[in-house]
């Protein structure tokens, strides 16, 4: 059976299905879990950002998948 390790968590993701069980973001793969970690955690950090754009916000996502990488855990602040 086809498996991919999470780059946050280490998990191991059994018969990984993209945009189903885990997500390619910012060049890495995340589980479930880890893409709704940061997306929780960086909603407040995207909300008070006005206006919007598509550019610092990919720069956000890779800062805070990498930055949680070293963590072992997703940590965005
Ligand atoms: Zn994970």
């Amino acid at each position: 059976m086809k498996t991919l390790t999470c780059d946050v968590c280490k998990r191991t993701i059994h018969d990984p299905q993209s945009d189903r069980n885990y997500y390619h973001l910012a060049h890495r793969e995340l589980c479930e879990n880890c893409k709704d970690e940061l997306e929780l955690q960086l909603k407040p950090i995207v909300r008070t950002r006005q206006p919007f754009n598509y550019e610092w916000y990919d720069q956000l996502l890779q800062d805070s998948i990498e930055q949680s990488i070293l963590k072992g855990k997703i940590d965005v602040r």
